[in-house]
């Protein structure tokens, strides 16, 4: 919901005040759905919800997987968590560990019913991500399908490796024995501080 300013409150607060007492509530649910209907939803939000009508092909308790409605290819599949996070490395560990065993699964069942596919993750708004809601797209592909991945490497050297594998081992998060629970929150502020010191 968009932020009221006090005056708008204030405002709000004293036209209603000035109902009668039976009109009040009515018209204030009323008011406020306005503002709602203001706020651009999460579609993934509103389909884990049950909000917006799918065709589930995974549900557990945190992971919902739902065929892509203008899909790629037949079997074009969309996996993301029921709440709302925006990224892979927010993931909660029992999330990440389950993760891993989902698209396994769906692999599979896309593996044999397609020529290949891609999994993909798109991360930030430079790697294509169109909402701020983690999702994994399974994509069966098929032969001269509409799907373009390509890239252009640039040559490195060993020196450049090697700094880049000391950046990474630095920042990378150490795994903790098991019966210390890892603090989600420290984790998630730690990986933000990280990202912001590397941005280029
Ligand atoms: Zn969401």
């Amino acid at each position: 919901m968009p932020k009221l300013t006090k005056e708008q409150l204030e405002q709000i607060q004293e036209y209603i005040q000035s109902l009668p007492e039976e009109e009040r509530e009515p018209k204030l649910k009323e008011i406020m759905s306005q503002f709602e209907q203001e706020t651009p939803q999460c579609p993934f939000c509103l389909m884990s919800e049950g909000k917006i009508p799918t065709t589930k092909v995974y549900e557990d308790g945190e992971f919902l997987a739902v065929l892509e409605i203008n899909p790629v290819n037949k079997g074009h599949t969309l996996l993301f968590t029921k709440r709302h996070i925006r990224l892979f490395a927010e993931l909660n560990e029992q999330e990440s560990e389950n993760i891993g065993k989902i698209i396994k699964k769906l692999a599979f069942a896309l593996g044999t019913i397609s020529e290949g596919i891609n999994i993909l993750d798109s991360e930030g708004k430079t790697a294509g991500q169109k909402f701020d809601h983690f999702v994994i797209n399974l994509i069966p592909r098929t032969k001269d399908d509409s799907m373009k991945i390509s890239w252009q490497g640039k040559p490195s050297n060993e020196s450049e490796l090697a700094k880049m594998k000391e950046i990474i081992f630095e920042v990378m998060p150490k795994d903790k024995p098991k019966s210390i629970p890892i603090n989600e929150d420290i984790l998630k502020k730690e990986f933000y501080k990280l990202k912001n010191k590397r941005k280029p």
